[in-house]
């Protein structure tokens, strides 16, 4: 073990593949006559011009990315969503009915949909009961076929971040990748991993402009890892994966930082006093702590409190069908009028 080759877990028909080569890479250079890539030259009919493809590598927005994240542009890769991502992992490093990925419920549910669809096993290992990485068991769990685990931290939905020495001991000793999933980070006060990226040639972290950027409607998901691994992804993912649209708004939206902070200290804020006044209802027993824009709370019904919410238009998630979150509900941090509202709502609810 710890004998990581990236080259050992490429997939051989994606080293050989030769990418599909855009106009738009071709010919990178000014000029003012564009006649290679068979668009629409006369426009397109609306007050703002579409007409042209975008850029395949989205450079300007990830130079913002860079200089937000501290990175250099050649470790970012951006997908249409981080499910995009995820995709394109499994799909660059997992041979169909072949190999596995590790995953570690009760967590987020693409990893095994996306390895499902990719006819790649999903070997899940619990958390343990508190919540945390159950190390021993996921190093037996690791074999010649396991080319990729997924760690959700801070986790969805159980709110919390996994110790650290927990996640490095598995970079250490993994000779695939080890996929860091941070769609929260921003949330929580502990750092990202991306600071560790030179140390460990394994890791992969993702984000999303989908949480704490409230974009989730544009679609931008973050893979943060060696220039190696970003180049495969590249080389594989759709040549127009972002559209020109959606470059152009989240590089605007990355340029106002201060008001996403703002926003964020506001949800961080509401989230204490919903964490406080959800401990007063005796009908609520546990109360999770959270890194992340949701409490999942544990509940004496969660069926009948799920349903009772409904009839009063509050929509929240019931997760009691995964394991270890029995009569689990997860609620999302709202505007503090909708969570006065999910309060008076708990105040009028009786079992
Ligand atoms: C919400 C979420 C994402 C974000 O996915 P996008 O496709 O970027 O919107 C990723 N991972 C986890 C664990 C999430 O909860």
């Amino acid at each position: 073990m710890a004998n990581f080759s990236l080259d050992k877990i490429l997939r051989a028909n994606v080293k050989k593949l030769i990418p599909y080569s855009s106009a738009r890479s071709e010919f990178e250079g000014e000029a003012q006559v564009f006649l290679d890539a068979n668009e629409n030259s006369l426009g397109s009919p609306l007050n703002e011009n579409f007409h042209r493809y975008p850029d395949p590598l989205q450079k300007e927005l990830k130079q913002k990315i860079s200089s937000l994240k501290h990175t250099n542009p050649e470790n970012i890769f951006i997908g249409n969503g981080s499910d995009e991502a995820i995709d394109l992992l499994i799909r660059a490093f997992c041979k169909p009915a072949n190999d596995n990925i590790l995953i570690f419920p009760p967590t987020y549910g693409m990893y095994e949909v996306s390895a499902a669809v990719n006819d790649i096993e999903t070997k899940k290992i619990l958390l343990t009961k508190d919540f945390e990485l159950n190390t021993n068991e996921i190093k037996n769990q690791i074999d010649i076929n396991t080319k990729l685990i997924f760690v959700c931290s801070p986790n969805n939905p159980t709110g919390n971040s996994f110790n650290e020495s927990d996640i490095e001991s598995i970079l250490k000793i993994f000779n695939g990748l080890v996929i860091i999933d941070e769609a929260y980070i921003d949330f929580s006060k502990k750092g990202s991993w991306l600071k560790k990226l030179n140390d460990h040639p394994n890791l992969v972290v993702l984000q999303t402009l989908s949480k704490a950027w409230a974009l989730a409607g544009l679609r931008i998901g973050l893979a943060f890892a060696s220039k190696k691994i970003i180049d495969i992804l590249n080389k594989i993912k759709p040549p127009y994966n972002i559209s020109s649209v959606t470059q152009r708004l989240a590089y605007q939206v990355l340029c106002n930082k201060k008001e996403a902070d703002k926003k964020i200290k506001i949800i961080n804020q509401e989230k204490e006093l919903l964490k406080t006044a959800f401990k007063a209802f005796g009908f609520i027993t546990t109360v999770y702590s959270s890194d992340a824009n949701f409490l999942l709370i544990k509940v004496n019904n969660a069926g009948k409190l799920y349903k009772f919410l409904l009839v009063q238009n509050i929509v929240v998630r019931n997760r009691s069908n995964q394991p270890l979150c029995e009569n689990c509900l997860r609620v999302t941090i709202g505007t503090p009028a909708e969570n006065i509202q999910l309060l008076q709502a708990l105040k009028s609810f009786s079992e």
